[in-house]
């Protein structure tokens, strides 16, 4: 379950799980920025055709909150593939201010450097945090519905091992807040392209097709390995919880970005 801890205005939203361990994780809010309407307030996405300099201030609050310096993030593209990138000391503050020098390509990002904070955007997709406290290792995945059915949290996972030795039975994994089943209509093709995921993934009532990118994505890491027991699920709706959350569909496309960040 993930809780909000506030940090002198800023919303800290944590897997209360995760709580007492010794790596820093968040997901944020809307709320203690100055970025106005539709991007109210505290949109951290540069892309959505908000004031760059009230983006950056966004994430030096945001920063400030979490207590790292804004060159220790590292950003990735995020083009709804489902490449994911080793990063380390010499990737701290890609990504960080510009979205030019962010890691090209990548929807995830692994490490385990300490101090190298993994930084990525949501308005609905899904951000799955992992973390291996044997091989002290991060990763964290951006997972819309391309990235889902491609499979980048097991991807993810599997980078974990291949480049750090982490075994998937050691790794603990948080699905952050995002579209709920609930409100994730889907079409034709998104329906088809996810379906394989597993049974009960993709359901139709009312004769509409809904998804579950939860589901999806836990059974996903239970594949590849890691316990069930190890996966914890926000189950925070970020269209039901719009005025909290900022939601590409509960907001007609037009709206700010929040951020997940996961460090050592
Ligand atoms: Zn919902």
């Amino acid at each position: 379950m993930f809780v909000r801890r506030d940090r002198a205005g800023i919303g800290l939203w944590q897997e209360e799980r995760w709580a007492a361990w010794d790596v820093l994780h968040a997901f944020s809010d809307r709320y203690g920025g100055v970025s106005p309407a539709p991007f109210s307030s505290l949109n951290v996405g540069l892309h959505v055709g908000d004031d760059a300099a009230a983006v950056r201030e966004n994430r030096r609050r945001l920063c400030r909150a979490l207590g790292v310096a804004p060159e220790a993030l590292v950003a990735g593209e995020q083009v709804h593939g489902t490449r994911v990138a080793v990063v380390g000391a010499e990737d701290r503050g890609r990504g960080a201010f510009e979205l030019r020098d962010a890691v090209p390509g990548a929807d995830a990002l692994v490490t385990d450097t300490p101090g190298v904070i993994l930084f990525a955007l949501f308005a609905d997709c899904v951000p799955v945090y992992l973390y291996d406290p044997k091989r002290r290792a991060v990763g964290l995945a951006h997972a819309g519905w391309k990235g889902t059915a491609g499979g980048i949290a097991r991807r993810t996972a599997e980078k974990m091992s291949e480049a750090f030795g982490s075994r998937p039975e050691d790794l603990h994994a948080a699905i952050g807040p995002s579209i709920g089943p609930c409100c994730y209509e889907v079409g034709e093709e998104v329906a088809r392209a996810l379906a394989g995921a597993g049974p009960g993934i993709v359901v139709e009532d009312a004769q509409r097709l809904r998804a579950d990118l939860w589901a999806a994505n836990a059974a996903q890491l239970a594949e590849a390995g890691v316990p069930r027991d190890n996966i914890a699920v926000a189950g925070l709706c970020t269209r039901c919880l719009r005025d909290t959350f900022f939601s590409h569909r509960g907001h007609g496309g037009r709206t700010g970005r929040m951020a997940a960040a996961i460090g050592l």
